[in-house]
């Protein structure tokens, strides 16, 4: 069984771009918790509807909402492991992992912090409005509300993952393949 890995930071800091170099090159399964969510609201399931007021103002799914999300998760870690990115995003989905993680007799590996400054997640998320058109970046408050989640989130999930000695900080700023090479040495790959 492979690893499950984890990316974390202020909205824009990388990690959906670096789950999927991960999961290219190595093959292991990507999560990303972000466009999970896009792609329920998409298909206008029931689920999709009560997830969608959350996502467009920029903050948390509630734990609830995110069991079901997650539900059917561990059919998806094959032998090459998992990378998640935008999951966990509080204590409480941390304990979530933990437990699909135990009841497959694995753990969470490495819980990967990707730092990038408030000032930087602002004008990556401005660029990335021109590109992707995603409403949460083109909504000012949107925008305010998620970081401000991760400011208030951010120091007791980062305490739970060092607490455990699984937490890595690397510098956001080093640009793709410098952040990239950072990632595998982390990892041993
Ligand atoms: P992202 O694409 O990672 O920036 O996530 C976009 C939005 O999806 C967030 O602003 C939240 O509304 C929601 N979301 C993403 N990940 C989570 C999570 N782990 N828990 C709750 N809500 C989430």
């Amino acid at each position: 069984m492979g690893k499950i890995i984890s990316l974390y930071g202020l909205p824009a800091c990388g990690k959906t771009t670096q789950a999927t170099k991960l999961s290219e090159e190595f093959g292991m399964v990507q999560f990303s918790m972000g466009s999970r969510l896009r792609k329920e609201i998409a298909s206008g399931s029931e689920l999709g509807q009560r997830i969608e007021p959350y996502v467009k103002q920029g903050i948390l799914v509630p734990d609830e909402l995110m069991a079901e999300v997650i539900e059917h998760v561990s059919d998806e870690i094959k032998d090459k492991g998992m990378i998640f990115d935008g999951f966990p995003r509080m204590t409480s989905q941390a304990e979530m992992l933990d437990k699909i993680a135990k009841d497959l007799n694995l753990k969470v590996d490495a819980f990967i912090y990707l730092n990038i400054t408030p000032e930087e997640a602002l004008r990556r998320i401005s660029e990335r409005a021109e590109i992707e058109h995603r409403e949460d970046d083109k909504d000012q408050l949107a925008v305010k509300n998620r970081v401000e989640v991760f400011r208030q989130e951010s120091t007791a999930l980062l305490e739970h993952y060092r607490n455990q000695n699984r937490l890595t900080e690397i510098d956001g700023e080093l640009g793709k393949d410098g952040v990239y090479e950072e990632i595998k040495k982390c990892l041993n790959l």
